[in-house]
């Protein structure tokens, strides 16, 4: 068991000699030794990879109702999986050391990890063995590691389980037709309607491109339902819930599941208070009358938080076996692994000046 090197799937090159990643919108632009803004894809030698294919950052058991998730196979039992990297920075998210990762994913770079990996295969088995009847990829955004993602679901379909992508959207139509017939269900971030809001934590997030892949997921046959975390003075205006709502309503369908989520103190929103629960059930009422029939309070969870859960190991079995692989299996690098330009300059070893991550 180790550590593998997968090419992404979704990669172009530029005849400016760069490769640009098409899995999310960032459509990152990268050199020799470059990691994209979420960490996760590197350039080697004018070829992506997936630093993450098969690293599991956190692992949870639970009801398919805490994705949050209702109308889809009610009662039933997920087992909930991670890895590491985010296209998003969002100042108060829950699973920080997991989504931003760069501790990991710099460990991952240089060969380094002791992360634990699992072959699509194990983590079916692992789901089968725990009793559970779907997969969930959440905690982070599950583009960031798509080509595992799609080769769970093909293992997981074979074995009668069913997936689900708990997503921010900030993905191209590319990587969205690249799940359609795999993913059975995307529960999606609409965290807002104001452009403002989003490029706070993403510079080049429009609500159109969220909205656009919301949309396009369910076009694609994928069951769809949203969800908004509603946070005080950021995104808590009636208006802008109000329209959220009318735009699921028009667009989804009036009976398409919205969940309110609330919102808990964390990280860069340490001051911002807790969400008021009156605001919840006000919010509720409100776009029932606009229409929606399935409107959904959580008031008791902000996020789908890895905080609290075992560690991975309590699920995948062997540590001995689980930790084994900490040196990229890839022979470009020979004995150090995957080294970042940044690495290689500290190393001495670069063999170009450093130049900077490109985003456009
Ligand atoms: S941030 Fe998005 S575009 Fe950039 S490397 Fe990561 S997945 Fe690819
Ligand atoms: S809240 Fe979600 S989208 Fe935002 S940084 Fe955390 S994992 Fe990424």
């Amino acid at each position: 068991m180790t550590y593998r090197l997968v090419p992404t799937k979704l990669q172009e090159n530029l005849s400016d000699g760069t490769v640009r990643c098409n899995l999310c919108l960032w459509r990152c632009r990268l050199r020799h030794g470059q990691r994209g803004f979420c960490q996760a894809h590197v350039n080697r030698d004018g070829r992506l990879y997936n630093l993450s294919y098969g690293v599991i950052s956190a692992m949870d058991v639970g009801p398919i109702e805490d994705k949050p998730v209702l109308h889809y196979r009610p009662g039933s039992q997920v087992l909930s999986v991670g890895s590491y990297g985010c296209s998003f920075r969002c100042g108060g998210c829950h699973n920080l050391e997991i989504s931003w990762g760069e501790e990991a994913l710099d460990a991952l770079a240089r060969g380094q990890s002791k992360a634990a990996f699992a072959e699509p295969e194990q983590l079916v088995a692992t789901a089968i063995q725990a009793g559970v009847q779907g997969i969930a990829f959440t905690y982070s955004e599950p583009a960031v590691w798509l080509e595992y993602v799609l080769d769970v679901c093909e293992a997981a379909k074979r074995a009668g389980l069913f997936t689900v992508y708990v997503s921010n959207s900030f993905v191209t139509d590319e990587a969205l037709v690249l799940l359609a017939g795999r993913v059975d269900v995307l529960c999606s971030d609409i965290k807002s309607m104001d452009d403002a809001f989003y490029q706070r934590i993403c510079g080049k997030a429009r609500v159109s491109d969220i909205l656009k892949c919301v949309q396009g997921a369910q076009d694609l046959g994928i069951h769809v339902e949203t969800r908004t975390n509603i946070i005080p003075g950021l995104n808590d205006a009636p208006d802008n819930l109000m329209a959220i709502a009318h735009w699921i309503r028009d667009h989804l369908g009036a009976d398409s599941p919205w969940h309110i989520t609330r919102f808990f103190p964390a990280y860069q929103l340490s001051h911002v208070p807790a969400t008021p629960i009156e605001l919840l059930y006000r919010t509720q009422e409100m776009a029932t009358e606009a229409g929606l029939t399935r409107v959904y309070v959580h008031g008791d969870k902000g996020c789908d938080c890895a905080t609290e859960n075992l560690p991975v190991d309590a699920y995948l079995g062997d540590p001995a076996l689980l930790y084994a692989g900490t040196q990229c299996p890839d022979t470009c690098c020979g004995d150090d692994g995957i080294l970042l330009k940044k690495y290689e300059s500290t190393a001495g070893l670069a063999v170009q000046p450093p130049s900077t991550t490109s985003h456009n």
